[in-house]
């Protein structure tokens, strides 16, 4: 079904009528995309079944990919989950509001649909603007995946949502770029050890230092998740139109090799861009060169790599050759993680 998707532009003079406007939509049961402070989401009335639906409709996401709950005040956390334990308790207090999600054990009124079936719920407080304003002016928690169609690589900018969604829902609220770029860190809080579903800003180690031991629940690679944790993991992501080909290991040898595959590629008329640190910039001719930002700074990474694979579409590249000198620590396992999973080859070197 095609529909006007109305593009909200908000400023300090109609914040507050933009939110009232949007917030209307979201109780009628529309759908509203807005910016957070990771990427844009895709919001319906979590607590309304109908409403939900439109959300796996408009995306042509997997009725099995449950979503993240997204709530305004910590109180929301106990309205919709049950068994909050002294763990999650720890994590809420430190992290919330902030790119954190929580599994936690589902109450009753949150719907089946929401939760593809799970009796868990993802649940989290964004500390955007925007996002806390829209759920308080639509009185009801937010069920809200990243708002691309399913499978692309996440939206960043309202653009992004334009480009993948127009004419599918009913309206975008344009925030500008979001801050950190990549999704929110995903932990199942249920236990007395939390397990890291997703990893995202608020890292591993963030974590340990709140809590003692974390446990790992994911795997960057696409094979070999038959029984995963968080259904999502199993689906293919992130990816764009062009191959990505990740290239890992000393920044010596993956400056060899891209050089050698922009030979080898051109050669068979492939159109090549390139994903550079910024040690390695000004080291190729390639038709398209983006930085990933300094080596030791991987959050300019995490900013930039959504869009990036978007822009490289846009121009028609077949092959992104991506450089993965960046250090793991901290974002940085995340940044490896969503690459890892665009990824339809990965060079170790
Ligand atoms: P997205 O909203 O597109 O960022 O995706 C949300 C992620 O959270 C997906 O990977 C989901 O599988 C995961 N998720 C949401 N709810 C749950 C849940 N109850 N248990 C485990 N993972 C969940
Ligand atoms: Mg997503």
């Amino acid at each position: 079904m095609k529909m006007q998707t109305h593009l909200f532009v908000q400023d300090k003079g109609n914040f507050e009528e933009v939110m009232q406007s949007a917030g209307k939509i979201i109780r009628a049961g529309g759908l509203v995309a807005f910016p957070t402070e990771t990427v844009y989401g895709l919001g319906a009335n979590a607590l309304n079944p109908d409403a939900v639906q439109k959300i796996f409709e408009a995306k042509g996401r997997p009725a099995d990919n449950p979503l993240i709950v997204h709530v305004a005040k910590k109180e929301d956390f106990f309205r919709l989950a049950d068994e909050i334990n002294p763990t999650a308790k720890k994590l809420m207090d430190t992290f919330c509001p902030g790119p954190l999600t929580l599994i936690l054990k589902k109450k009753e009124i949150v719907p089946d649909i929401t939760t593809a079936g799970l009796d868990s719920v993802a649940i989290r407080l964004p500390s955007n603007k925007i996002a806390r304003e829209l759920i308080l002016a639509s009185g009801t928690p937010i069920a809200a995946p990243s708002a691309n169609r399913s499978g692309s690589p996440s939206p960043t900018s309202a653009s992004h949502v334009m480009n993948d969604l127009n004419g599918k829902i009913d309206a975008i609220i344009d925030g500008g770029n979001t801050e950190i770029g990549i999704e929110s860190t995903v932990v199942d809080a249920r236990g007395d050890i939390p397990i890291i579903l997703r990893p995202g800003e608020i890292s591993r180690e963030d974590i340990e230092t709140v809590v003692g031991k974390v446990e790992i629940g994911y795997k960057d690679n696409k094979e070999g998740i038959k029984n995963p944790l968080s259904p999502g993991m199993k689906y293919t992501h992130y990816s764009p139109h062009a191959e990505v080909i990740l290239l890992e290991g000393s920044a010596e040898a993956i400056k060899q090799k891209i050089a050698e595959l922009i030979q080898q590629y051109s050669s068979e008329e492939k159109k090549i861009g390139v994903l550079l640190t910024e040690e390695l910039q000004d080291n190729f001719v390639a038709m398209k060169v983006i930085s990933l930002g300094l080596a030791s700074q991987p959050s300019v990474a995490a900013q930039r790599i959504f869009s990036a694979m978007r822009e490289m579409d846009m121009e028609g590249i077949d092959i992104i050759l991506v450089d993965g000198s960046f250090t793991s620590q901290g974002i940085g396992a995340a940044v490896f993680n969503r690459l890892r999973k665009a990824a339809s080859k990965m060079i170790n070197l």
